[in-house]
């Protein structure tokens, strides 16, 4: 029996309130409006960007559904969209393209006028495509991946390859193109060149895998917290440190490795004196450092403009700075011919409904992935969730 045009009831992970945990609820998720589609959800990772928004770092109306990292299958589609069809594989992106806007049509632009920027949650007609015991409940980026049906834009949807695997390719949706976008989009890196890469969560795990792609010789991780160290390695860190191990600051620690000082730096932890350790730590005529890390909602970077002064270059970059429609298919492409691995990026696989215990986990530095509607191979995949280092 078909569900187009029929309110579909179905789980998801509502946040009532900040820092409150996740409540599994039943959903009512509405029809899509002209231009969006409605999305059964696969598979969904956390990026710790959902984690600001529980813990009140990143603005969010609530009660809200967060979730941004996902892949799924397009359920129905409203009146006039053209691109994507019931039954094509897609990843919902929080950053659209709807490749007519200012920004669009810029080729260094990528972000596109429908990104919900001020965090109004809700779709384009200004209203919202969820409710729960008679409450409207907000969508994130548009795309609110942390439930088993979705709606979002048509042009915040990119088409990928069928046979790409789900349980994989959702990390195109936030941390491998945020990170790769990153290292060779935004910061150009150049081959033989050095990088440093301040955090080494999922999203700066991408950044190496970025610099590593673009040709760097000497990629340098850097994180608190050792038990990152093996899995840098293994995307391409060629040496890690932690900046316990030195009294110095690590501006002057990765001279002295270096001899002089590293072509590009890359922040991707989102704290303000990681920021200027990284602004610091490239070179100061010609480094060019590269701000991927959300810093706490409000709070203001302060620095000695003649950090910049001698020829230093400081930029930021949404979603790597990709054009998302453009970019995630040709991702999903290249992977799937083995251009780049994802397995490193995850550690646990978990049910829907242990959505709270991924965050506990992610707190302790590691990254999840859920699956949130199990095909076919039921059996099989259950006795695979409950292990906890599948990958
Ligand atoms: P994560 O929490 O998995 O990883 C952060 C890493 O930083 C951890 O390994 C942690 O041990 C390390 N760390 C914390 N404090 C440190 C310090 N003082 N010095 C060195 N290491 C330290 O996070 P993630 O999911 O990889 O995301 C990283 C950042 O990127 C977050 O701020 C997230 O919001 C942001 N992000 C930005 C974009 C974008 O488009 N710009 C997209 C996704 C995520
Ligand atoms: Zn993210």
């Amino acid at each position: 029996m078909t569900t187009a045009g029929k309110v579909i009831k179905c789980k998801a992970a509502v946040l009532w309130e900040q820092k409150k945990p996740f409540s599994i609820e039943e959903v009512e998720v509405a029809p899509p409006k002209a231009k969006e589609v409605r999305i059964k959800i696969l598979a969904t990772g956390i990026c710790r960007t959902d984690d600001h928004v529980v813990e009140g770092m990143w603005p969010s109306k609530f009660p809200v559904i967060v979730g941004h990292e996902a892949v799924g299958i397009v359920e129905s589609i409203g009146e006039g969209v053209t691109t994507v069809k019931p039954g094509d594989k897609v990843i919902p992106l929080f950053l659209p393209q709807c490749r007519e806007c200012k920004y669009c049509r810029n080729p260094d632009g990528n972000l596109c006028i429908m990104t919900d920027l001020k965090a109004d949650g809700v779709m384009s007609d200004g209203t919202s495509r969820f409710t729960c015991k008679g409450e409207t409940i907000y969508h994130f980026m548009n795309i609110s991946t942390f439930t088993e049906y979705t709606v979002a834009s048509e042009f915040a949807v990119a088409k990928i390859d069928d046979a790409a695997p789900s349980e994989k390719i959702c990390l195109l949706g936030c941390a491998f193109s945020t990170g790769y976008g990153a290292a060779v989009k935004t910061g150009k890196v150049t081959p033989g060149s050095t990088c440093a890469v301040f955090g080494l969560g999922g999203v700066g795990l991408s950044v190496i895998m970025g610099c590593k792609l673009a040709g760097a010789s000497r990629i340098i991780g850097i994180d608190l917290n050792k038990g990152k160290f093996e899995k840098a390695m293994a995307v391409g860190a060629t040496e890690c440190i932690s900046p316990k191990d030195f009294t110095k600051p690590i501006s002057e620690v990765l001279s002295e490795m270096t001899g002089d000082s590293v072509d590009y730096t890359f922040e991707v932890i989102g704290h303000l004196e990681t920021m200027i350790d990284a602004i610091e730590s490239c070179n100061k005529n010609y480094g060019t450092c590269v701000l991927v890390g959300i810093p706490p909602s409000g709070k203001k970077l302060s620095c000695d403009p003649m950090l910049l002064l001698f020829g230093r270059t400081l930029k930021g970059c949404i979603f790597g700075g990709c054009k998302s429609r453009d970019v995630v298919p040709k991702l999903a492409t290249d992977f799937l011919a083995k251009k780049f691995d994802l397995d490193q990026l995850i550690t646990h696989v978990l049910p829907f409904k242990n959505i709270q215990e991924g965050f506990e986990l992610l707190n302790s530095g590691k990254r999840c992935l859920f699956f949130v509607a199990l095909l076919l191979l039921l059996f099989f995949w259950w006795s695979y969730l409950f292990s906890t280092s599948y990958f």
